[in-house]
């Protein structure tokens, strides 16, 4: 069985979904500040905080668990600056815990959810694995140094980690009609839709002098099914045997906060106001992926592409979502 962190939550609960669809049995953990019981994809549930490490060991006693996906973790880059405390706590401190009880339990595989924010501004793009990490806001340095702590216990204890440097995460899986759903909402894609479908006024563009083509910022987007298929696969090589290893997930592709307003436009048929504002601290002008590692390695294939392509299933998700 395969514990879940975080397993309510828009991406852990599309990861929940992929393996369950593959075969896998699932229990899922989250203390639902975040998550919503609606997005679960498993009866399995346990409603547990990590700080609380008592009804953690009960989770780990009750269920035969083999590995473990640690998406569990706050996750804002504006909120990481203000709430430096909160993200040092939940990411740094409960992941500490979950560790701890996997140690205990002699459960020795995880996957870890991490960020491109780890790289910090680009020296170079596309950024691959080798490439200097220096994050500039505190989200990223707690992913960061999540990753420093698993290197130190495969080392003293054996223990065995995939930790997946996601891009921007986006998109919906329409089959079972879960998708992104966070309060308040920040990322860019669905308050952009919002904004189309008239529950927004506007949007507004953190700056528009950033050193880009049409100076806002540039991501790479990645379909949240793409994400979900790479935790798997990472999965399958840790209980296959495999040593820890680290990987980008992204397209290779990079779009501007312009561009998503104009393609959405396109694919709603609406008009979705913006307003040029502030730049957002803590906000890179240019990220975009090298994926060739997880291509090669993990033998994954992203299958959307187009950024029109994960739009459109965002754009499914606004307009039917349960929660
Ligand atoms: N962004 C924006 N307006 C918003 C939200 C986001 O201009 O209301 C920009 C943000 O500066 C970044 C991109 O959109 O360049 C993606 O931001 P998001 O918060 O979705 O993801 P992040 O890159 O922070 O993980």
């Amino acid at each position: 069985m395969i514990l879940i962190t975080g397993g309510a939550g828009y991406i852990g609960s599309h990861c929940t979904l992929d393996l369950t669809r593959a075969g896998y049995n699932c229990v899922v953990l989250d203390d639902l500040s975040e998550g919503h019981l609606e997005a679960l994809q498993t009866d399995n549930f346990c409603r547990v905080n990590l700080e609380d490490v008592d009804k953690l060991r009960e989770v780990f006693r009750k269920y035969p668990i083999e590995a473990v996906i640690h998406f569990a973790a706050s996750c804002y880059v504006g909120e990481s600056a203000i709430n430096p405390q909160k993200y040092y706590q939940n990411n740094v401190v409960n992941t500490l815990n979950l560790l701890q009880v996997m140690l205990e339990s002699n459960v020795k595989k995880i996957v870890f959810s991490s960020t491109c924010a780890a790289y910090g501004n680009p020296k170079y793009t596309p950024i691959d694995e080798n490439h200097p990490k220096n994050p500039i806001n505190t989200y990223g340095k707690t992913k960061l140094m999540i990753e420093n702590i698993l290197e130190d216990y495969d080392r003293a204890y054996g223990l065995k980690y995939m930790a997946l440097r996601y891009f921007n995460a986006a998109g919906a899986d329409n089959k079972a009609n879960i998708g992104e759903s966070h309060n308040p909402e920040t990322h860019l894609i669905p308050l952009v839709l919002e904004a189309a479908s008239g529950k927004r006024e506007l949007i507004k563009i953190f700056g528009d002098d950033y050193h880009t083509p049409d100076g806002t910022c540039i991501r790479d987007y990645i379909h949240v099914n793409d994400l979900s298929s790479a935790h798997r696969l990472a999965l399958d090589k840790l209980l296959n045997g495999a040593g820890s290893n680290f990987y980008n997930l992204g397209t290779g592709k990079g779009v501007s906060v312009k561009e998503i307003i104009d393609i959405s436009e396109k694919i709603t048929g609406k008009t979705v106001k913006s307003e040029i504002i502030h730049k957002r601290p803590g906000d890179p002008p240019l990220l975009f992926a090298d994926n060739k590692k997880a291509q090669l390695e993990l033998g994954w294939r992203p299958e959307y592409n187009k950024i029109d392509d994960i739009i459109s299933t965002a754009w499914y998700w606004e307009q039917n979502r349960r929660y």
